[in-house]
């Protein structure tokens, strides 16, 4: 069978079929093999032909050659060079800020354009929460980016202002989704797509915090096109100190309680962060992305 890769976590990869069924696939034995070696066999995005075993369970016996890739180059850990493939089959990125609550980062906005014209593709900026009122600022910053030549959109998902023309602009392309957490993505995503993307409204409390980094996403659009939403879109583009604590300001909101001034996270008691790994509030895996990036600057 042939089918998408929607979801990559730990080892096992989530592939939804052509008739729109999903199936929890592994590697076949040489594929894996090499991604031990070389990594980045398989990534979201990519399209695969696999087995079906048993109920929802597969295996991907081949990964078919990609088209463009939204790839995180860098330096990695001991300065080996880092490659890692984000997305696959994408031609666009498009980064959601709002325009306050919480407010954008232009460091942020310029580290996503450097990522996604680092590899060949579109940028659409969307600037959401238009209801809330925009500044003259904001209005100036938007004709800067429009400027530049990058197509830049206002929205809001309560009023439904530009909703339709990010629709056709994302008709029959795929894109990658980027931007902090709180923006309004899954709210966006929900406007266009008519799937069900769970928004920082739902409280619940059995997975609360859950929705935002752990899983993967492929959204379809109702007639061609998708949207990527993949974790650690957020943390991707920084790659220097500047930029660190932007995307990870609550990280930093919290390091603020802990008990020691230079607390690292790791084995320190009175942690106020891995505190709130444990209470749920923070994400195991955004905290780990941290640690991992403060490493490599
Ligand atoms: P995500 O974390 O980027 O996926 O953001 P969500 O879609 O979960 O939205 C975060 C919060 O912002 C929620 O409370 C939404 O209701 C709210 N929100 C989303 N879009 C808008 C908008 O256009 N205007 C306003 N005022 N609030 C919005
Ligand atoms: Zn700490």
């Amino acid at each position: 069978m042939i089918g998408e890769v929607t979801n990559v976590q730990k080892g096992m990869i989530e592939v939804r079929s052509e008739s729109g069924e999903f199936f929890r696939c592994l590697l076949r034995g040489k594929l894996l093999q090499k991604e031990r070696t070389e990594k980045n066999v398989v990534a979201v995005g990519d399209r695969v032909l696999f087995e079906r075993l048993h109920k929802d369970q597969g295996i991907i016996t081949e990964v078919l050659p990609r088209d463009k890739c939204l790839v995180r180059k860098g330096a990695g850990k001991k300065g080996r060079h880092l490659h890692q493939v984000i997305a696959a089959n994408v031609d666009q990125v498009l980064i959601v800020v709002a325009i306050k609550d919480p407010p954008y980062h232009k460091n942020l906005i310029e580290r996503y354009i450097t990522a996604a014209r680092g590899s060949d593709l579109d940028v659409t900026i969307v600037f959401n929460k238009a209801d809330l009122g925009l500044s003259e600022e904001t209005k100036a910053d938007i004709q800067k980016y429009r400027d530049l030549g990058y197509r830049v959109f206002l929205t809001s998902t309560v009023s439904n202002l530009g909703i339709e023309e990010v629709k056709s602009a994302l008709q029959g392309r795929s894109s990658v989704l980027a931007g902090s957490s709180g923006v309004g993505k899954s709210s966006l995503v929900n406007a266009i797509c008519n799937s069900n993307v769970r928004t920082g409204e739902v409280s619940d409390s059995t997975h609360k915090g859950k929705h935002t980094t752990t899983s993967s996403q492929v959204h379809l659009l109702p007639d061609e096109g998708r949207i990527i939403d993949v974790p650690g879109m957020r943390e991707f583009a920084i790659s220097g100190t500047e930029g660190l604590d932007e995307a990870f300001e609550d990280i930093v909101e919290l390091s603020a309680k802990c008990r020691f001034r230079n607390c690292t996270h790791t084995v320190e008691p009175g942690c106020a962060v891995r505190q709130a790994v444990a209470n749920g509030i923070l994400d195991e895996r955004r905290l780990q992305n941290y640690l991992r990036m403060k490493t490599e600057v």
